[in-house]
């Protein structure tokens, strides 16, 4: 490859800076175009001489890598692989990589402020106070988070940084996780009936799919029998809103911390906004200005590293290593 000649294209994306991107691309010499497109067509013309993409929502279908005959790689600013097609892109030797880990500080910390948010009453006693109602009585019952047990459902990356962060409280972790056979140490590896009988606080962080859509529903919510407090920072559909908001009325589960919820935004009438011992925040839980920064600079970095002749930090359709466009030494 001809570095003089090296050409990227961001497909599109929405945020105003390319600089950072910018910057990843100076060893390689080649050139970021910013083409903010999103249809068919306009892809394949705006991205025909490019040997590298950087993507966010513009589905990249068979048709358009077809188009493509100089691209190499695909980076995704996420996680999510969605938006392009895979089997394609491994059919004509195209690297599809992505950045797995930008967020996981925010997102367990997101997850540790809503924990001790519900067990010390935070956001509702700031409510009180600011209608000047100046009286702890309100919030009474609390308990002591010591000595409590958190169930994880998810122990992969968010769900062992959570793990470490609350053990400082003193709290016991366990955790229900179909594809480990073990985990760090501290943590207990159990059975999805156990967590939801035997825990204080129940936090999701498994990824949302056919066989963990509505997994906390009315069958669940029925077996957890310590009232416990349930975050979800993960995806909002893994919850059953509708089982939750009864479980949170009858009190078997005595608070819930939402980062996503099953329709984003809420309908004004959704129950949820009216419940004080519910707290939500607006799917925030990945940003912040660092992790954005990395995400954007590690995106970019997964294409000036298949420029430079070596495989991205994480590739997603890993059966294309051995049969790649670019020439990467196997
Ligand atoms: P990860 O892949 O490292 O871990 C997910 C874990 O869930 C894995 O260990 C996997 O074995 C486990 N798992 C899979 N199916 C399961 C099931 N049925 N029951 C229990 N466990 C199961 O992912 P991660 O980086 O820890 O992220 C977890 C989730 O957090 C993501 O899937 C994403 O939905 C969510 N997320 C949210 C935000 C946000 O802004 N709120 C940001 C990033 C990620």
């Amino acid at each position: 490859m001809n570095p003089s000649h090296y050409c990227v294209v961001i497909t599109d994306c929405d945020h105003g800076s390319i600089e950072e991107e910018k910057r990843e691309f100076s060893p390689t010499g080649a050139e970021l175009i910013l083409a903010q497109v999103r249809e068919e067509e306009d892809l394949i013309r705006a991205c025909r001489e490019a040997d590298g993409l950087i993507n966010q929502y513009a589905l990249l279908t068979r048709k358009v890598f077809e188009g493509l005959p100089k691209c190499k790689v695909v980076s995704r600013y996420g996680v999510g692989v969605d938006s392009i097609d895979l089997k394609a892109a491994t059919d004509l030797g195209i690297i599809v990589a992505n950045v797995p880990d930008y967020c996981i500080d925010e997102v367990s910390n997101q997850t540790i402020a809503m924990i001790l948010s519900l067990i010390r009453k935070t956001a509702f006693f700031d409510q009180k106070v600011k209608s000047n109602q100046w009286d702890f009585h309100l919030g009474i019952p609390m308990y002591r988070l010591n000595g409590k047990t958190l169930g994880l459902i998810g122990s992969g990356r968010i769900g062992l940084e959570v793990a470490k962060k609350i053990s400082a409280f003193g709290v016991k972790v366990i955790a229900f996780d179909p594809y480990l056979q073990k985990t760090e140490e501290g943590i207990e590896l159990t059975d999805f009936d156990t967590v939801l009988k035997t825990s204080d606080v129940i936090s999701i962080h498994c990824p949302l799919n056919e066989s963990t859509h509505h997994l906390m529903g009315e069958r669940a919510f029925q077996k957890m029998e310590k009232k416990p407090i349930l975050i979800n920072t993960s995806r909002g559909p893994i919850v059953d809103e509708k089982a939750l908001i009864q479980a949170l009325v009858e009190g078997r589960v005595s608070g819930a911390g939402l980062d996503v919820i099953e329709k984003e935004p809420p309908d004004s009438q959704n129950p949820l906004l009216k419940m004080e011992n519910v707290i939500l925040s607006p799917h925030v839980g990945f940003y912040s200005v660092e992790s954005i920064s990395e995400l954007k600079r590690r995106t970019a970095e997964n294409v000036a590293k298949v420029l430079m002749g070596k495989l991205p930090r994480s590739v997603v359709n890993r059966d294309v290593i051995g049969k790649t466009r670019a020439p990467i030494p196997a």
